[in-house]
């Protein structure tokens, strides 16, 4: 028998687990800290409603081998719903412009339709004399000026919390739509509305919200819960994981602390760099909100620090508790960072929609911010201890912005590279 450890019961975790445990020869021990499975997919019952303590997860993928992969343990027609993006930018003076913003310039006044079409005509030039090399300038020659004052600027700042030309562009492809100037002009004259992005139509849970996509794949597998490993020693026929054998390890939590629990391989020049790593948490504020027929509400207006609504609510009808008043559904009001309890009230009664708060949970974990280098350093990291039999992936263990189908592909990845599992 081949022991394997896999360290945290989130996404990643729960695929490797699932993989690897389809070899008769592996015993597989997930240890997970928490007392659930799901990490950042966790959701919690309020009140007869349904929580994403974090986001509100939705699924879909654009890799075949992924969808294949996840259709193998869901039912999608019984267990799932479809569903079309409906995603809005409700602006500062109330206007409600349809997601995403570029396709639908028609819906402000004649001055902004104006500048808007003066600037494509300068950043159709410009786009082919440079190329950005920071978020800022990415925006601004991607959508123009008068886009980026109204709606990018104000919209990133809240999420970004730092200069917008202070952040690198490795975490952009695939999270934001990239029209050329000849489609932003298409799309607008034809009233387009956009298709090839990830989520432009996804899957949800009929019940349970994501925490029945974790509780089904942790289904069959060995989870330790409550078990938070702080120790990985190699030796020479094995490696101590909190002091038992095992054959190899696989890492799914955070890198900033696989550095400091790991003894028997020297990473001792990775240890400043991974300290030096930088991210955001995000306070998730449950409420109930007025009645709408979005998915996701994005606000840029500065009269309030919050910038998003996802309209868990509008996902799944049982989402919602029957008690709930007809007029009203259930959602997830997002911050950065952390914010106490006084500031999210102050910050609810200023915002549209007539949010009332229910609860609200804070992740210290949810967005990594690489560098330029922060690719190419992890790359090495794997390199060094592969040879040991320790291998890591994961969003914050690789410090990448992966969605869940993207964790899961890496997952799969990394059990064909090591596992020699098909
Ligand atoms: C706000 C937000 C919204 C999102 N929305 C979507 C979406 O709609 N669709 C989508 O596809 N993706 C979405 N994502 C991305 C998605 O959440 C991640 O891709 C996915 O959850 C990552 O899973 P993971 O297993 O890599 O990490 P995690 O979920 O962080 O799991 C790590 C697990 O390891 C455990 N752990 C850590 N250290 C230890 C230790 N020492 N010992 C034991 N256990 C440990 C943790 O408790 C946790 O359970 C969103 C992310 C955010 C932040």
């Amino acid at each position: 028998m081949k022991r394997i450890a896999v360290i945290g019961a989130g996404v990643s975790g729960l695929t490797i687990a699932q993989q690897l445990s389809h070899k008769p020869e592996n015993e597989v021990i997930v240890y997970e800290k928490e007392s659930q499975p799901g990490g950042l997919i966790r959701c919690q019952d309020v009140q007869g409603n349904l929580f994403h303590t974090c986001g509100g997860h939705v699924f879909n993928s654009k890799r075949q081998d992924v969808l294949d992969w996840f259709w193998n343990r869901f039912d999608q027609g019984t267990e799932f719903r479809k569903t079309d993006r409906y995603s809005v930018v409700h602006m500062r003076d109330e206007l409600v412009v349809p997601y995403p913003i570029e396709n639908h310039i028609y819906c402000f006044d004649q001055s902004i339709q104006e500048a808007f079409y003066k600037d494509l005509d300068e950043i159709e030039i410009e786009q082919k004399k440079w190329q950005p090399q920071n978020f800022e300038d990415f925006l601004r020659l991607r959508f123009g000026q008068t886009l980026y004052d109204c709606y990018f600027q104000p919209y990133n700042h809240k999420v970004w919390r730092r200069p917008l030309n202070t952040v690198p562009l490795t975490w952009l492809e695939g999270k934001l739509p990239m029209p050329t100037v000849e489609e932003m002009r298409y799309n607008n004259q034809h009233h387009i509305e956009e298709k090839q992005f990830v989520h432009a139509t996804f899957y949800y849970e009929k019940e349970k919200g994501s925490q029945f996509l974790a509780n089904r794949l942790a289904e069959g597998l060995t989870i330790r819960y409550n078990s938070p490993i702080s120790s990985i020693q190699t030796e020479k026929d094995g490696i101590l994981v909190n002091g038992e054998r095992f054959d190899n390890v696989v890492f799914c939590g955070n890198i900033k602390q696989l550095v400091s629990i790991l003894e028997g391989v020297d990473v001792t020049e990775f240890v400043q760099p991974i300290e030096a790593l930088e991210s955001h948490g995000t306070t998730a504020v449950f409420c109930e909100i007025d009645k709408n027929p979005y998915t996701w509400i994005y606000l840029p207006s500065d009269q309030y620090k919050a910038h998003r609504i996802i309209c868990t609510g509008n996902f799944s009808p049982k989402n919602n508790a029957p008690s709930l008043a007809t007029n009203r559904i259930t959602a997830t009001v997002e911050f950065t960072d952390e914010i106490i309890k006084e500031d999210i009230l102050r910050n609810l009664q200023a915002m549209p929609y007539h949010p009332t708060y229910l609860t609200h949970h804070y992740n210290q974990y949810t967005y990594p911010i690489q560098d330029n280098g922060t690719r190419a350093m992890i790359q090495q990291l794997k390199k060094r201890l592969a040879p040991s039999g320790i291998y890591f992936t994961g969003r914050f263990a690789d410090w990448e912005y992966y969605n869940m189908d993207v964790a899961m592909g890496a997952a799969i990845d990394l059990t064909r590279s090591f596992f020699d599992i098909v």
